[in-house]
């Protein structure tokens, strides 16, 4: 809006001057600058009253964190995508087959897998409590026979008791296959779809397992994927089951940073980070007061998603040291994936948790679900060549620094609601605090206009659960979020208003 109206005068102001000069008016040029500032100042300051609140900035950073994704290396990315790339062909349905050379199939990538996140374990004094989540899949479309699937899995269990329950998750998927279905013995190497996810799960939980934090961070691979999301549903289900408090799961599928001699518009600087908007377990209720509040944009995975942002911008800064300081960005996508495709977050919300997905800005299909080979001289198949590590690198360092921030914040602030009990260009916002937060939790009014993708002003407020701000919830999207000492912020909540009025259902 403020360059929309700066442009507008600089044009008034532009064509007057010349004007002026034309007629030989040149003594008003001086004056002219000194009135237009001054007009132009205070035409703003009427149309775009930002009296209250201040512009968002990022969080301070974390030195342990800092130095933890520093750590992550572009050698041990580049040995485990190649390790998983070694077992020839990774398809879910190869764990049927009994004459496959050894060190060949899905079932010797899940004990490679197994023992990286036991020997990682190992190395932090037996830190990671290491899982298999089996199971058989009973036939389906491209599931021809009841089919053993594993997902593996590590949790870091947090150190405060109060927050253990708390969980994030990080996962990829490590099946492969070619451009059949049923082939279990041609080489599929899926080496960015998706042992390029995978290597994130495992450096992220290599990294991390050296530091504490209150709340559970669990590091994933699933299989299962190409048939139809079977491990992540399974292991979704099963987290829903027991439980778990999950806040935030990060899917990583596709994130190669896929490298076609020649492709001028791949972007190495940018990944894409794909959100629901309507939660896929949202009630007819939620639903209709959704669409009467414009809060089409602020289900949890999209508050999420939102997060992940914040958190780039405070660890891939200007000035930052070694692989840092290069630009990398997420792109929100404001869609749950791409056309055509799926992914395992969806598993996840569909089992009510937040869940985004990251995949690489642009994809190369030739190098997807493709046999091998060469065809008029394009190169088809998921090769090594393809893949850029050092690409792959900043997506692990956005990922374990996502986990390591929401792992170290206090949960999202609980029963956000705005109270609505009169007409009120004022807003009364409350919440209350997040379950086993440590007493100096204190919290952020974050808001942005109802037409921005991201939050644009906040306000700390300390530890008040209540608080009544001069901004009209009518013209912005309200959030809030919960801050530790260190700065550490959750995700933020989405007030849904205390008392709603249905519209009407007949059409007038
Ligand atoms: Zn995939």
């Amino acid at each position: 809006m403020l360059r929309k109206v700066r442009l507008a005068f600089a044009i008034v102001f532009l064509n007057w001057r010349y004007q002026a000069v034309k007629s030989y008016k040149k003594f008003l040029a001086p004056f002219s600058t000194l009135f237009v500032f001054l007009v132009c100042g205070s035409a703003i300051g009427q149309m775009d009253n930002r009296s209250f609140g201040h512009p968002i900035l990022p969080a301070p950073a974390d030195p342990q964190i800092e130095a933890a994704i520093q750590k992550i290396s572009p050698q041990r990315i580049q040995q485990d995508i190649t390790t998983l790339v070694g077992f020839h062909n990774r398809s879910t349905l190869s764990s049927n087959d009994t004459d496959l050379p050894k060190g060949q199939g899905v079932l010797a990538a899940a004990d490679w897998i197994e023992a990286q996140f036991r020997a990682y374990s190992a190395a932090c004094g037996g830190c990671l409590e290491v899982k298999r989540d089996t199971f058989t899949q009973q036939p389906g479309s491209r599931v021809k026979q009841p089919t053993v699937i594993n997902n593996i899995y590590a949790v870091l269990r947090g150190s405060d008791p109060a927050q253990a329950s708390r969980m994030y998750l990080v996962t990829g998927h490590y099946d492969s296959r070619d451009s059949s279905n049923e082939d279990t013995h041609g080489f599929a190497p899926g080496a960015n779809d998706d042992a390029s996810g995978v290597a994130v799960s495992l450096e992220s939980a290599r990294v991390l397992s050296k530091l504490h934090f209150p709340a559970t961070i669990v590091f994933v691979a699933v299989a299962g994927e190409e048939q139809g999301l079977y491990g992540s549903h399974h292991l979704a289900e099963f987290a829903k089951q027991q439980g778990w408090n999950l806040e935030g799961v990060l899917n990583n599928d596709i994130v190669g940073g896929n490298t076609t001699p020649g492709d001028k518009l791949q972007n190495k600087n940018v990944v894409r980070v794909f959100s629901e908007g309507i939660p896929a377990t949202a009630s007819e209720q939620q639903i209709r007061m959704v669409r009467m509040l414009g809060g089409e944009s602020d289900s949890p995975s999209r508050e999420l998603a939102r997060e992940i942002v914040g958190v780039d911008r405070t660890y891939f800064k200007a000035g930052a040291a070694g692989l840092n300081a290069e630009t990398f960005h997420p792109v929100m996508e404001f869609r749950l994936d791409r056309y055509l495709r799926g992914g395992d977050h969806y598993s996840f919300n569909l089992a009510g948790f937040p869940a985004v997905r990251f995949t690489e800005w642009r994809e190369d299909f030739h190098h997807q679900h493709q046999n091998v080979r060469v065809e008029d001289g394009t190169q088809y198949g998921d090769l090594l060549q393809f893949v850029d590590f050092h690409y792959v690198v900043h997506v692990a360092q956005l990922n374990a620094a996502t986990l390591a921030t929401m792992a170290s914040a206090p949960g999202t602030p609980a029963n956000a609601r705005i109270i609505a009990e009169k007409l009120d260009n004022n807003t009364e916002l409350a919440w209350d605090a997040p379950a086993g937060a440590p007493a100096n939790t204190t919290y952020q009014i974050v808001w942005r206009d109802t037409a921005a993708p991201d939050w644009q002003f906040y306000d700390s407020v300390g530890s008040a659960t209540r608080v009544t701000v001069p901004v009209s919830k009518d013209n912005v999207i309200f959030g809030v979020r919960s801050v530790d000492p260190a700065g550490h912020r959750s995700p933020a909540a989405f007030p849904f208003p205390s008392r709603f009025r249905t519209p009407p259902l007949s059409k007038k």
